[in-house]
């Protein structure tokens, strides 16, 4: 095994042969699969690592030179990082940087603590709406809420993507309402 330093970046991520997203692994790791021939580096990071015999840019998106089947999740874990990430990190009701979660129809009148009806939130809209819903507000929602789907979810849900990720996490904005 190359003796690999621990090194600067935040991880690389796991493209299946197919391309589409799988996770997201450290830098070290991602050097021994492009090393043993298990995956081909598709985009570098900053640097470069060095082991006793090679030396190597750092990963930053590698992809696995044989399919990988995953048994395909059609749950995306309601975490508030995937909260803030579905919607943009942009309040749902005024459209300004979101720092809270709001649950659409308060939990305190019996609202679920589900993908369909929590939204990220600016605190002043949040503490403004206090325990009422939109409607007896007159406020509009941006977008209905609703659980994402797709396989960047992998990633996307459990930590800020690296820009360089960009290109294959395919990063949209939540719909607008009809
Ligand atoms: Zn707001």
């Amino acid at each position: 095994m190359p003796d690999i330093r621990p090194t600067v970046g935040s991880g690389a991520l796991v493209l299946n042969a197919t391309y589409e997203p799988l996770c997201v692994v450290s830098v070290r790791r991602a050097a021994i699969l492009v090393l043993t021939a298990k995956a081909v580096c598709v985009a570098d990071g900053d640097g470069i690592l060095h082991s006793a015999r090679d030396a190597l840019p750092v990963p930053s998106v590698v992809r696995l030179t044989r399919f990988v089947r995953v048994p395909y999740r059609t749950h995306v874990g309601l975490s508030r990082r995937a909260i803030f990430a579905r919607d943009g990190w942009r309040c749902a009701y005024c459209r300004g940087p979101a720092e809270t979660i709001d649950h659409v129809f308060p939990r305190s009148r019996g609202g679920r603590h589900a993908w369909e009806n929590v939204v990220a939130a600016c605190a002043r809209c949040n503490h403004t709406k206090g325990d009422k819903t939109p409607a007896e507000m007159g406020w509009r929602l941006h977008a209905l809420p609703a659980a994402p789907k797709g396989a960047a979810w992998r990633v996307l849900g459990h930590r800020a993507p690296d820009p360089r990720w960009a290109d294959w996490l395919d990063l949209r904005e939540p719909e607008a309402a009809a």
